[in-house]
């Protein structure tokens, strides 16, 4: 957690959001939306504080949050859970990841994630002292190396960490890829923390959680947030689901964390996930064509894309400039064309930086004329 240099470290997503303030850059760096969610969401919890809702939650969240998630699985993914002992509601999906890593690690266990990886796995890993091993997804399909995967799968593994759909490449894994995972787990007796806050931000694919498959609701931790799928990523209200044994223990590290999470939120994400199939479907719609408005854009501007199969990222090659390598684009690209980007190699080990070198990630959760704006501003990258 520190820089190379010893001080504490920031986030990318503090660096460059802190680079495109200083610059007015338009931020397509850190992944939040420019646009709130829905009007009768957001009253719900105006209301509910204006009723009383400011005292502690109960841990595990509250009845009525915890209800309206198993019955969101069960619409969605047909699953069904016991909303008393297979969910807790976290301090967004942040916390649910910190907690479920720290019930199961050991010092020296083995954690084996894809690279890139959101950067909150490899800090959690690190504080609880545990190894680990990344399996590649390299460019430009991002799909992984079955033997790879089997590979870096071995008895030392305590936890596969399967981010689907996959931030920040954009990727959806194969179904096949799903079920290796689940059969690795079985075979060397581990766990999977399956982060899937994406989950309804996909473009015409439907979301297949890995809980859903033969084999794998026993063995997952399943995790999601309503930042992502309502866009009130400040609310921070995440989840985890899974069997009653692995939820405990998710629970009993959660309790110490920070006990419980907003109660004027709650009701209001409950309601949220609520709303018809309609609100999901075009909420993906309008991101599909937000992310087609920056792929063709940059294409225009000569810069390749890799097009998303999910999420709101896209993965650009900025290879051809005149800087030496994407991190340092990314940290001259506010000042200079106004617009800022998150340079891949910031989700990779160190010893991996140079497989990911070309490649910067821009976020398109933003309105369509501000695409339009970043796009004529990226024109002026030098090539
Ligand atoms: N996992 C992934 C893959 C994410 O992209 C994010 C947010 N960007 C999170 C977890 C954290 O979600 P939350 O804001 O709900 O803590
Ligand atoms: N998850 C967001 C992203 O990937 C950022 C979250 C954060 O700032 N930690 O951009």
């Amino acid at each position: 957690l520190l820089d190379p240099t010893g001080r504490p470290g920031v986030t990318i997503f503090e660096e460059i959001t802190g680079l495109a303030n200083d610059h007015r850059a338009i931020n397509l760096g850190q992944g939040f939306p420019d646009s709130e969610g829905p009007e009768e969401i957001k009253k719900i919890a105006i209301d509910a504080i204006q009723n009383g809702a400011n005292q502690y939650a109960p841990g595990s969240g509250t009845p009525s949050l915890r209800e309206a998630i198993v019955a969101h699985q069960e619409r969605f993914y047909s699953l069904n859970l016991d909303p008393e002992s297979e969910v807790v509601v976290s301090t967004g999906a942040t916390e649910a990841i910190a907690a479920s890593l720290l019930a199961f690690l050991e010092p020296d266990d083995e954690v084996v994630t894809f690279e890139p990886y959101y950067d909150s796995y490899a800090a959690m890993i690190g504080l609880a002292n545990a190894v680990h091993k990344v399996v590649q997804l390299k460019a430009p399909k991002f799909e992984p190396d079955m033997d790879d995967l089997r590979r870096a799968v071995t008895d030392k593994t305590r936890v596969i960490v399967v981010n689907n759909p996959h931030n920040p490449t954009g990727t959806v894994l194969d179904i096949s890829v799903l079920q290796e995972i689940i059969s690795l787990a079985h075979q060397h007796n581990c766990i999977i923390i399956a982060d899937e806050v994406y989950e309804h931000l996909t473009f015409g694919i439907r979301h297949v959680p890995i809980a859903s498959l033969p084999g794998g609701f026993e063995r997952t931790i399943t995790i999601s947030s309503a930042g992502k799928s309502f866009s009130f990523t400040g609310w921070k209200v995440g989840w985890a689901t899974g069997p009653r044994e692995l939820i405990t223990a998710v629970r009993t590290v959660k309790q110490f964390l920070t006990y419980s999470s907003g109660p004027a939120f709650q009701p209001a994400v409950a309601q949220a996930l609520n709303l018809p199939d309609a609100f999901f479907e075009r909420f993906a719609a309008g991101l599909g064509q937000q992310g087609e408005i920056l792929a063709s854009g940059l294409e225009q501007a000569g810069i390749p894309v890799i097009r998303p199969k999910g999420t709101y990222f896209l993965v650009a090659d900025v290879r051809s400039f005149d800087l030496n390598d994407a991190a340092e684009v990314a940290r001259k690209m506010p000042e200079r064309v106004g617009v800022a980007a998150i340079p891949m190699s910031a989700f990779v080990h160190p010893e991996n930086q140079q497989d990911y070198q070309g490649l910067l990630r821009f976020a398109f959760c933003k309105k369509r004329e501000v695409i339009a704006d970043a796009v004529e501003h990226l024109r002026l990258l030098p090539k």
